[in-house]
């Protein structure tokens, strides 16, 4: 008996991480579904990297533009700089977007019902990451309870969740994921700028893993 296609969408951002859950997701025999969203980024250069990435992967994928004319956080904000920190912020920090993982999850299960999927893979973690309120196992189980209240069948899958850096990046080497395509940095200068909190949890990863990254040239 042939067993039906598992259909999944993707959130992709053109990161480290949600690469590494695209490449999982096709390892576990997903037909994927990509979103790349266009949110008023100050600069394309991560979502040049994923519609790149999606490309390469061969999976279908979606430029889903949103407007949020009140932001007020330093990535789509044009009056405002990336900060500079010392350490990691224990607040939410001025790169948090206002409920972003929670929009990006509305048009994601709107799609996941258009099509008949019923898994809804996203890339967050919170090991190393940047304190934000919407990437915490917390979210992801209130959001799942959500999908369970409109009686869908969806889940969302996050397994990098409890993963820290170095460990997604073992498991996307594994799975030959090509990271020099991926973009991390908050600033679209020609190079990561290797001083935002997102270059710095990228570098800590690679280090702890003993793995060099492909985007540093040395
Ligand atoms: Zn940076």
């Amino acid at each position: 008996m042939k067993l039906p296609t598992k259909k999944a969408i993707v959130l992709l951002s053109g990161g480290l991480d949600s690469t590494t859950i695209l490449y999982y997701a096709l390892s576990k025999g997903y037909k994927c579904n990509c979103i790349i969203f266009d949110y008023g980024q100050k600069h394309k250069k991560e979502i040049n990297s994923a519609i790149k990435i999606a490309k390469l992967a061969n999976v279908k994928y979606s430029l889903i533009k949103i407007t949020l004319p009140w932001s007020k956080d330093v990535l789509t904000n044009k009056n405002k700089k990336v900060p500079i920190h010392k350490r990691l912020p224990r607040t939410v920090p001025p790169t948090y977007v206002l409920g972003r993982n929670t929009l990006f999850l509305s048009y994601a299960l709107s799609f996941a019902q258009s099509i008949n999927a019923n898994n809804i893979f996203i890339g967050v973690n919170a090991v190393d990451f940047s304190n934000y309120p919407d990437c915490t196992p917390e979210f992801i189980k209130a959001y799942n309870n959500v999908l369970k209240s409109l009686k869908t069948k969806i889940i969302i899958q996050a397994p990098l969740l409890k993963l820290n850096k170095a460990q997604i990046i073992k498991l996307g080497t594994k799975l030959n994921v090509a990271y020099k395509n991926t973009w991390t940095c908050y600033n679209g200068f020609d190079k990561p700028c290797m001083q935002c909190d997102s270059c710095k949890l990228r570098a800590k990863g690679f280090k702890e893993a003993k793995i060099d990254d492909p985007t540093i040239i040395k």
